[in-house]
């Protein structure tokens, strides 16, 4: 990824997180206190899915990983 592009998610309110449990690298954006979108990589589905046994488009360890990152201002909340 060019460095144009990563400044293009992030000012879309996208950040990169890996997930604490798989490291599956996704880009996060909250919208609102309660509602997060995440974007799957190819890569990071492979992951996730590698270590969940099954194509589960969220994973556990990731939503941990996301309230850790809004706790400690990681992720911008509107
Ligand atoms: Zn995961």
């Amino acid at each position: 990824m060019t460095r144009t592009e990563r400044q293009h998610y992030l000012e879309g309110g996208l950040a990169e997180l890996a997930c604490d449990s798989c490291a599956a690298l996704v880009r996060v954006r909250k919208s609102s206190p309660q509602q997060t979108s995440v974007q799957w990589t190819t890569a990071a589905v492979r992951q996730c899915a590698t270590e969940l046994g099954a194509l589960v488009p969220t994973c556990p360890g990731l939503r941990a990983s996301i309230e850790h990152a809004v706790r400690t201002g990681r992720l911008d909340v509107p």
